[in-house]
């Protein structure tokens, strides 16, 4: 099979598709692997590393996308992308149809077979969204811990306070993946963390493996309400599937907090779990409401290209591999995790969720 990979073209997306010591594996198994040149550079990955281990070089993105039977991507394919995709060409990459059906009618009208990242679901869970999550999770402590600081807006607190000075106090509102890993990275500062979700079993579970800086704390209105006020620094991090987040945060609870104190809402790409939150971006991360820093970045993982495209290629080349061995339709019966990524196969709607968000035929 001949395999193509995609430079993005995505406003500030540094991230690739394949890193050549995936593309080394997946020559081994037999196929062709074209990168287009300068693809990798975001991540610090250079033609020569790709060349190397076997790759050829294409000169633009229509050169590859020609070329291959196969694209590996990161991001949707753009309107201008949509030209290059043809009948019967597999394209795995996240496309977060459900979101856009414009995006959706563009990929169907091309034939292509689109297999997306985000719906890909393996026992319950969704692998290939987890280690963004991780990242983003690990990243707001980061910001947060920037924003706390008077330079950056913040009250000017260090998260771990100093011998003879309290830590700050980091108040997670939801345990699941991005939680757990902001936890985790706050503990490690020394912070005082409080957990806060509704699923018992979730809690438990956290209560085992989380160091004694992390408590965990059934949500409700008024326990939200309480940590609000004892917070220096708050994320967002719940989730409902399938729908927007719900607002725990409401505009009036921003007068409970200490001024200088900083919401990192990592929900934001689902609208955000606080009333004040909208989306921001890496160049211009934060504003201030009501005397509360809210940094709201919809594409955290972008921050740290390296460490995203090196998580998020270690959980797709299995897939890659899988799906370029079998190719799409035998994929699609024998293999049930990539028949689950099968958003649109030769111009067919296979993904119930996306057919539901539009009315449309599944
Ligand atoms: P997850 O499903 O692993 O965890 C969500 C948790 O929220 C669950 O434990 C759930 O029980 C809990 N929850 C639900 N309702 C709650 C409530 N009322 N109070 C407290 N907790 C509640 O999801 P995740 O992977 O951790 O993702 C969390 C959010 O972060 C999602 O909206 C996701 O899209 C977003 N995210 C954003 C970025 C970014 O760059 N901004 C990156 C990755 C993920």
């Amino acid at each position: 099979v001949k395999i193509g990979v995609i430079k993005e073209i995505k406003n500030h997306e540094y991230r690739v598709a394949l890193r050549p010591s995936g593309a080394e594996q997946l020559i081994a198994d037999g196929h062709q692997v074209m990168v287009e040149t300068g693809a990798g550079v975001g991540t610090s990955l250079s033609d020569e590393e790709y060349l190397a281990v076997g790759c050829t070089i294409g000169k633009d993105a229509a050169e590859v996308w020609a070329a291959a039977d196969m694209i590996m991507k990161v991001k949707e394919p753009l309107k201008s992308e949509w030209p290059h995709m043809k009948k019967g060409q597999t394209v795995f990459t996240y496309f977060h149809l459900a979101a856009d059906k414009e995006l959706t009618d563009g990929c169907l009208a091309t034939g292509a077979h689109c297999f997306a990242y985000e719906t890909l679901e393996h026992e319950g869970r969704l692998p290939l969204l987890e280690p963004m999550s991780e990242v983003a999770g690990r990243l707001s402590i980061q910001a947060g811990a920037k924003y706390l600081e008077k330079p950056a807006g913040g009250v000017g607190q260090l998260l771990g306070g100093v011998p003879g000075v309290a830590p700050a106090e980091v108040v997670v509102i939801g345990g699941g993946v991005v939680g757990t890993n902001a936890a985790r990275m706050a503990a490690g500062l020394g912070a005082n963390v409080t957990i806060l979700d509704v699923n018992a079993d979730r809690m438990r579970y956290l209560d085992e493996i989380l160091p004694a800086n992390c408590t965990t704390l059934f949500s409700n209105p008024m326990s939200v309400r309480e940590k609000l006020q004892q917070a220096d620094l708050v994320v967002g991090a719940i989730l409902v599937p399938g729908a927007a987040a719900p607002k725990l945060i409401k505009r009036e609870h921003l007068a409970l907090m200490k001024t200088g104190s900083v919401i990192a809402d990592v929900a934001v790409d689902q609208g955000g779990c606080c009333e004040t939150t909208r989306p921001t971006t890496h160049e211009n991360p934060t504003f201030i409401v009501d005397g509360v820093v809210h940094y709201c970045v919809a594409n955290m993982p972008g921050a740290v290209p390296r460490t995203s495209t090196f998580a998020l290629t270690n959980v797709t080349l299995p897939y890659a591999r899988t799906l370029a061995r079998l190719g799409a339709k035998d994929s699609i019966l024998q293999n049930p995790a990539l028949a689950s990524a099968a958003n649109c196969v030769g111009g067919k709607l296979t993904c119930q969720p996306v057919a539901q968000a539009f009315g449309m035929e599944f």
